[in-house]
């Protein structure tokens, strides 16, 4: 037995493309650790990239750096930036000699060009290390999963829990899958089928219909040691594209039967396809949701749906602002993202008073607020995670401006930012002590740092992320649940490849 070492090249791209939004994700919403520093970063990590390499380097595997590139939801990519990224991957692949290849992957980023990043990282992977090499990823569980981009791949693995809660876990068994691949010369056999259908909420798997649904599959794993994995892809519904939909993946043992797997995946997309009508979640508007709550001592703290920064949206809507500016009876703290307001207000400088447009220049059909008020600060930074969700992590703010008027304050930025944590107001200066309303663009994860202020609720909202299919402009994906009428026909395809 030889001694010397695997070698696996490691690598990660991840971002959710919400494919509707107006506003492209440039390279500098990357966060980026090249090939020097990717190791001792990520190790450190709880993300799936983490689980991979402290898996591997346990097993004595050594690494080979290519990139590490995350950037939060937004629009498509731009051509440069995915083409800088993949580059990274792609050459260090041509030049690394490898045993393997293993990525993180969040496997919904579309690019200007591209309706699957994935598809065309991996086809250019294949073309440089040829069919037989194993390459193996980890995926996010709304990944855009395909027969096409899985074959490509000889095993990868889906988170299971939604909000995620297991992303390090999915590094491990996609690296364990890895180690046990290179050791045998054994390939899992891979069973995959698409059901044609788009959710509408109601999707988190701790609950719902997704609940019990992860709850068999992981029963049947248990019971045939032939059966290696399951994953169930909810796709992300703010994306258009060939074979979008519902994805269900199930690994087979080298040598088993098919019948297993096949059945296993079988049986978990007619039970998606029988439950279709349940993944819809009704909310309040915001006029029942301050019928709702009296003012009181506490802060409400709203998510505004539509508008979710946290799924890709602009965070550019003033909806919720005009709604309690017109009522006039509470204090509203607000974050916006509006490129002009800001460049007024930072024109105008502290202490200046203006009257300004505010809002909806981003995403089209929304509808912006006059408001006047003063410049109490202008900054440029950064702010950290108080609560539960990323605690500690440090979060772009980029430019901004603080506005406040006589019903609201304002934090104004030049860019869309993640506001599910009070640390976007409090590094921001803005105190949230005696707010009586505090909106954020999020829509579940808010939940966990901010109901030590009061309650937190979602509101049913105008913009990109509220769950209306029929909204969209789906065309390369139909026919699709719920938009077409369709009996589809649900049966697993083993993964092969030339
Ligand atoms: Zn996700």
């Amino acid at each position: 037995m030889s001694t010397k070492p695997y070698r696996v090249l490691v690598g990660q791209i991840f971002q959710e493309t919400h494919g509707f939004s107006p506003v492209p994700t440039p390279m500098r919403a990357f966060e980026v650790d090249p090939a020097s520093s990717m190791i001792d970063t990520q190790r450190q990590s709880d993300s799936t990239l983490g689980g991979i390499i402290r898996t591997l380097e346990a097993a004595g595997v050594e690494l080979i750096p290519s990139i590490a590139a995350r950037a939060r939801c937004g629009g498509k990519v731009t051509n440069e930036a995915y083409a800088e990224i993949s580059a990274a991957i792609v050459a260090a692949a041509e030049h690394a000699q490898a045993d393997a290849i293993a990525l993180d992957l969040h496997g919904c980023m579309q690019t200007e060009a591209l309706d699957s990043a994935e598809l065309d990282l991996l086809t250019r992977l294949r073309a440089v290390v040829g069919p037989r090499l194993p390459i193996v990823a980890g995926f996010d569980l709304h990944a855009h999963a395909t027969a096409d981009m899985l074959s490509l791949l000889d095993f990868s693995s889906a988170y299971k829990t939604n909000p995620h809660a297991d992303a390090a876990q999915t590094g491990q068994r996609v690296a364990d899958h890895l180690l046990h691949m290179l050791r045998t010369g054994e390939r899992p056999a891979g069973y995959f089928l698409r059901v044609p259908m788009l959710t509408s909420g109601n999707d988190e798997t701790g609950t719902g219909p997704l609940h019990a649904i992860h709850q068999s599959a992981q029963a049947a794993i248990g019971a045939h040691t032939d059966l290696i994995d399951y994953s169930v892809f909810n796709v992300n519904p703010f994306i258009d594209g060939p074979q979008v939909g519902q994805g269900v993946l199930v690994y087979g043992a080298a040598n088993a039967p098919p019948d297993h797997a096949a059945n296993l995946a079988n049986t978990l997309a007619q039970n998606l396809w029988d439950a279709r009508a349940a993944f819809v979640h009704t909310l309040p508007t915001i006029d029942d949701v301050i019928a709702r709550y009296p003012r009181s001592a506490q802060a409400i703290t709203i998510g505004d749906f539509g508008d979710r920064v946290l799924a890709g949206a602009p965070g550019d809507s003033v909806h919720i602002l005009d709604r309690v500016l017109t009522r006039g009876d509470r204090h509203i703290t607000i974050i916006v993202a509006d490129p002009d307001a800001y460049l007024r207000c930072a024109e105008a400088g502290v202490g200046a008073t203006l009257e300004t447009s505010l809002g909806a220049s981003l995403t089209p059909g929304l509808t912006p607020v006059t408001v006047s008020g003063r410049v109490n600060h202008i900054g440029d930074g950064s702010f950290t995670n108080r609560g539960q969700f990323m605690k500690g992590g440090v979060l772009r703010l980029g430019p901004y401006a603080v506005l406040a008027g006589k019903h609201f304050i304002a934090v104004i930025t030049q860019d869309a930012v993640m506001s599910q944590d009070p640390g976007c107001y409090l590094d921001a200066g803005v105190p949230l002590d005696n707010a009586d309303i505090i909106v954020v663009k999020s829509g579940y994860h808010f939940k966990l740092a901010f109901q030590g202020y009061g309650p937190c609720v979602i509101a049913e909202t105008p913009g990109l992320t509220g769950f209306a299919p029929d909204t969209l402009p789906f065309s390369k994906c139909r026919p699709i649940y719920p938009l077409d009428r369709l009996t589809p026909v649900l049966e697993a395809q083993r993964l092969t490849r030339g």
